[in-house]
């Protein structure tokens, strides 16, 4: 009896702690999720003023103007932007007031700059001033007090912008959870060497350590382990205290020499075949109780695996709100076939244009090209055996979050 996919993604998001928290300057924590909600501490603005460059005035002194009869008043004070006393308006004048300056007591309205001679003495304005107008009222965009941003917000510019507003210099955030990739199999070599027959280039470590950090965690990338115990163990053994999860790959088919089945044969881990393609051999526990999990070897089995089970479950330890890939639906340009009792992902482009999705390269697990031009996982049910061209199939978005 296989394990479902959905009963895999579940054992692997138990495991996975939920992420620390960390007290961190805007524009280091731009990028990562708020922990806990900001409550404003001032109101935005803070001070009625002013909306335009002109003049801070009465509306009834101004009701008459008209271009051909102005209204004349003098200019009893200048307020630029940043000046902190409280100037009054005094009956029968007006301020010259800059965009953003406080507006001084007693007025109750702005005229623009273009509707006056702009005269610094006197002022001549041709047009009448609705009461109110061009005036930014403290607290009409946030209030002291008000709940500005919850807990599980991702902040980009426009809530960095609003923090900043709000005089905050640092805010809690969650912090990247701490991820080793480690890549076993005596096969691989490091990038540069020269292959020798039978030898092959680790591609897993890389991808998975990219994998990690495009997800918002941190990756730790060690050197790939080859097919021995103790190697695999010494590996494990000395990042143990640094990390918070352990991902490897390779090891655990049903072949011989499996070194991460072998290695963890007395640990806590359970090693199960998930009904999916690709992807079958896969296993989760603990190693000396940090977390673990293990993805088959073959790189596209590997990437895969950690799109359906650890990026969705990093990503919601990590508080973002949307774990998961964006599922569209999406029309089939081809026909294809798919395993009764597996759940496929096929790699494929999805062109939101036309909303039609086309396969990309085979179903085997090793070919990477295909990958590499891919945008899309087809997500084929365990049950579906055909699709024909034309039918709705659902779509992993890649390129979302
Ligand atoms: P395994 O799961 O160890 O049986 O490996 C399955 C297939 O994936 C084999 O063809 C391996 O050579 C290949 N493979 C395993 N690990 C890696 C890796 N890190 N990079 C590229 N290919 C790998
Ligand atoms: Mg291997």
């Amino acid at each position: 009896m296989l394990r479902s996919v959905a009963e895999h993604q579940r054992i692997v998001a138990e495991l996975i702690p939920a992420a620390r928290t960390a007290n961190l300057p805007l524009r280091a924590a731009a990028g990562r999720v708020l922990a806990g909600d900001q409550v404003a501490a001032v109101a935005l603005p803070s001070f009625d003023n002013s909306a335009m460059d002109g003049y801070a005035v009465r509306a009834a002194e101004i009701a008459t103007a008209t271009a051909s009869a102005p209204v004349r008043l003098p200019v009893a004070e200048d307020i630029p932007a940043g000046r902190v006393d409280r100037p009054v308006l005094a009956k029968g004048t007006v301020h010259r007031i800059m965009t953003g300056a406080p507006l001084p007591t007693g007025a109750d309205s702005v005229v623009q700059v273009e509707h006056t001679d702009g005269g610094v003495e006197t002022v001549a304005i041709s047009e009448p001033a609705r009461a109110g107008a061009h005036i930014r009222r403290s607290g009409e965009d946030v209030r002291s007090g008000d709940r500005v941003l919850t807990d599980g917000t991702p902040l980009g510019p426009a809530q960095v912008g609003l923090l900043a507003a709000l005089g905050l210099a640092a805010v809690p955030v969650y912090a990247p959870l701490r991820v080793l990739v480690l890549s076993t199999g005596s096969e691989l070599v490091t990038a540069g060497e020269r292959l020798q027959h039978g030898q092959i280039y680790d591609s897993n470590g890389p991808m998975l350590a990219v994998a990690v950090q495009d997800c918002g965690a941190e990756a730790t990338l060690l050197h790939f382990v080859a097919d021995d115990i103790a190697a695999l163990h010494a590996a494990l053994d000395e990042q143990l205290g640094a990390v918070d999860l352990i991902v490897t790959t390779g090891g655990v088919s049903a072949g011989a020499y499996e070194v991460v089945k072998d290695a963890l044969a007395e640990e806590d881990v359970v090693f199960a075949k998930v009904a999916m393609q690709p992807g079958m051999p896969q296993g989760a526990g603990r190693y000396r109780g940090v977390p673990i999990v293990t993805f088959p070897g073959n790189p596209i089995s590997s990437l895969v695996s950690f799109e359906v089970f650890l990026r969705p479950a990093l990503r919601a330890a990590m508080g973002y709100p949307s774990a998961r890939r964006p599922v569209l639906a999406a029309r089939l340009r081809e026909p294809l076939d798919s395993p009764r009792g597996r759940r496929q992902f096929r790699r494929g482009t999805f062109d939101a244009t036309t909303g039609e999705a086309a396969l990309m390269g085979a179903p085997a697990s090793h070919f990477l090209y295909a990958l590499a031009h891919s945008n899309c996982l087809l997500d084929i049910g365990e049950e579906v055996e055909h699709l024909e061209a034309g039918e709705l199939v659902d779509v992993w978005d890649l390129r979302g979050c």
